[in-house]
């Protein structure tokens, strides 16, 4: 929209007739229905636009523009109360700056010299809905809804199902007002609305859009039993029809709600001057994120009560007060690209390049997109306008595609990879054998070449149970690969030779002297004599841990067979597969991965140059000769002579089976230092206890 002041009379009427239609039929569905059609913020910018045409054209101004009304009518179906002190909106302000003129606006009202401060009561804007409690003699009467503001609904009995309610105040009953008023906001926690929705699931039912819908869902029920399930509270904070006012102040008047038994914002305060009241808004905005409840801004009162009365109301909203809201958290973009990014464990994640925008005061130019399912759930194309939120420190999200704003003749549905953009090697959705659901990361297959990978694999191929090379851990495989020295396990082979004047280099680097180069390569060249399954699992194939990596060695005996088996001339790929599947102890997810990790074009190329590189010992098939072969063993407690997975490969490699777990069909049970419940069991079936040299003697090493 144009600029309010340049419009014409005839085409102001138009904007002003067409928004407040919207406006009304927006208002009607949130407060009416409890199902809002758009988000708040989205309201609020309709609302400004109306608000901006009847400055520039007071003459539009009509007792029936949303801007002069609170809320919405009564819903049919509940009994209606008419309320004596109207139940009103508030003013609002989105900056300091507003804030400092509404400060202007009260002292000249009420013509205060400039010595003279004005003390604000800050309260937390509690995102509920706001409800008017009816005490006579101290009893609750009535309870009703704001509805339009002069006549809300009667929702006395589900009223008295929320705990934080008292039906009779607390405190000396002389001291009671005979008619009192207590208005607050009825609200949902976040968990317990969290809850709620995990249950309405379950169930069937409708899912609630957020804390303040369940709210309002839940205390608007015709059977006051459903109201009574949900888990609704309430914090005090205003009053309306009172025979008497308890306090001289807004802060005194809530002291004494306390002291009757109701829930007061345990964050309101009272700041004595607007310098305070800015930085109580900054505090409670800093604490929006770790409470259990939505607050959508701070509500400044004037914290005097005969002031407050000077004062008075405009058509829907008191003079003495004004919620600074918080700023939006949700904005209107353009998606100018989709990008995808490769993670260290090669999972693809699309991001979404974003025109600049300003989001709840921060400046947003990527989103995230989570993975292609979600990209095609919400059909988010490159070109689309679309909705991003924001929330906390939480990375942005689009939350809805403008599908109108397209254009149908240029858009297309966005394509993603099915290589990786970092390296091309083909990308892939696992299936998961069980429940057949394909997941719904891609990722790139190609761990040992692709650079967004490699550092994780690197160290993954020097770790303990890998290649386990002396001297070359995490940290100087961090090192080296930021030098580029070392991009894949083939230059760890090839350091030393790779160039002459590197020696010089590595030993100038920090942590590194002439006599740790020496060790580094001499312990680089003793691994270069490795066991096919040590080999296998080195090579960190996803699903592939030590246990399969030995059964894969088991069966194909040598890193040759391996590599002939998926080879290109492979006649029957299918069979391949198949004779994975039917090793015993192979599943579908394990398979899939290895079939993907050697057919792969690139790894192929790496492992060949390993094999130029290394000698890979062909697996030996443990002698069932040996003394432990079939039998089942259980190392517990700490190990001294050996480490665990030392102990687990030897004792499988000589044909026992290991398990974690000690019962009546366990043979050995190897106790080493501090041995606890497992060795009870053992001795309390019987099982054989040996020490770890009894072991070390029994399979004869
Ligand atoms: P408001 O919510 O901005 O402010 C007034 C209300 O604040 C009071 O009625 C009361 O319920 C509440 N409040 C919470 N804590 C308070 C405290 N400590 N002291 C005083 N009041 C406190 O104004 P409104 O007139 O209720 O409604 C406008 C709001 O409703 C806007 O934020 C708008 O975005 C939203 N709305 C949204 C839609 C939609 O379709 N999404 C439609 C209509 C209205």
């Amino acid at each position: 929209m144009q600029d309010a002041s340049n419009l014409s009379l005839e085409e102001a009427a138009e904007e002003h007739r067409e928004l407040s239609e919207t406006l009304k039929a927006l208002s009607a569905a949130y407060y009416q229905e409890d199902a809002p059609r758009v988000d708040d913020a989205e309201y609020d910018v309709l609302f400004r636009k109306l608000q901006e045409i009847e400055v520039a054209f007071p003459e539009l101004v009509s007792d029936e523009s949303p801007t002069q009304r609170v809320g919405a009518a009564p819903a049919k179906g509940f009994g209606k109360v008419r309320h004596s002190v109207p139940m009103l909106s508030l003013d609002n302000a989105f900056n300091s700056e507003d804030l400092r003129e509404f400060e202007g606006r009260v002292r000249r009202f009420l013509g205060l010299p400039h010595t003279e401060d004005v003390a604000f009561f800050a309260e937390p804007k509690i995102d509920g809905l706001s409800a008017s409690l009816r005490y006579e003699n101290a009893r609750f009467v009535q309870g009703a809804t704001r509805g339009d503001g002069q006549e809300g609904e009667d929702i006395t009995e589900n009223l008295k199902t929320l705990q934080d309610l008292p039906l009779r105040l607390k405190g000396d009953k002389n001291l009671h007002p005979d008619v009192f008023e207590v208005r607050g906001e009825v609200y949902m926690s976040i968990s317990d609305f969290q809850i709620l929705n995990e249950n309405q699931a379950k169930a069937g039912q409708k899912i609630f859009a957020n804390p303040r819908n369940a709210a309002a869902g839940s205390l608007r029920q015709l059977d006051k039993k459903i109201t009574a399930s949900r888990k609704l509270r309430l914090f005090a904070y205003a009053w309306g029809d009172a025979s008497e006012v308890p306090g001289l102040t807004q802060s005194e008047v809530l002291e004494q709600f306390s002291q009757w038994g109701f829930s007061v914002n345990p964050l309101s305060k009272v700041c004595h001057n607007m310098e305070e009241a800015i930085d109580a808004y900054r505090k409670i905005e800093e604490l929006r994120a770790t409470l259990d409840y939505d607050i959508d801004g701070v509500v400044f009162k004037v914290n005097r009560l005969d002031w407050q009365s000077r004062l008075g109301f405009v058509s829907r909203s008191p003079r003495w007060a004004i919620a600074h809201k918080f700023p939006a958290e949700k904005a209107t973009t353009l998606v100018k690209d989709i990008e995808i990014q490769v993670g260290r464990t090669g999972a693809l994640t699309p991001v979404a390049r974003l025109a600049p925008v300003s989001v709840g005061g921060v400046v947003v130019s990527n989103a995230t997109l989570h993975n292609e399912e979600e990209i095609e759930r919400k059909d988010i194309r490159i070109g689309d306008t679309v909705v991003i939120q924001r929330a906390g420190d939480v990375i942005p999200q689009v939350v809805e595609v403008q599908v109108d704003k397209r254009d149908e003749s240029t858009s297309e549905p966005f394509q993603y990879p099915t290589v990786c953009p970092v390296c091309g090697s083909h990308a892939v959705r696992e299936v998961n054998a069980l429940s057949g659901k394909v997941d719904v990361v891609r990722r790139c297959t190609g761990g040992l070449i692709c650079d967004a990978q490699a550092m994780e694999r690197l160290k993954h191929f020097v770790s303990r149970n890998a290649f386990d090379i002396d001297g070359l851990g995490a940290k100087q495989i961090e090192l080296f690969f930021t030098l580029g020295w070392v991009k894949s396990p083939v230059d760890i082979f090839a350091l030393e030779e790779a160039d002459k004047t590197r020696l010089q280099k590595i030993k100038n680097l920090e942590g590194f002297g002439e006599k740790a180069v020496k060790n580094l390569f001499e312990a680089i060249n003793q691994r270069r004599e490795i066991e096919l399954d040590r080999f296998i699992f080195a090579l960190g194939i996803r699903h592939v841990g030590q246990g399969n990596a030995r059964l894969l060695a088991k069966n194909y005996l040598t890193l040759e067979n391996l590599l002939n088996a998926f080879s290109a001339e492979q006649a029957d790929p299918g069979k391949v597969y198949v004779d994975l599947l039917n090793i015993d102890g192979i599943g579908a997810a394990v398979a899939d991965a290895v079939k993907e990790f050697f057919t792969e074009e690139k790894n192929r190329e790496i492992l060949k140059a390993l094999q130029n590189q290394l000698v890979v010992i062909d697996f030996e098939a443990p002698s069932n000769d040996s003394p432990v072969a079939g039998k089942t063993v259980v190392f517990t407690g700490s190990l001294e002579l050996m480490t665990r997975a030392e102990a687990k490969v030897k004792a499988e490699g000589l044909g026992a089976k290991v398990s974690g777990s000690v019962s009546a069909k366990t043979d050995y049970v190897v106790a080493g230092a501090k041995a606890g419940s497992k060795l009870k069991k053992a001795e309390d079936l019987g099982v054989a206890v040996v020490t770890e040299q009894e072991w070390l003697d029994l399979i004869g090493g």
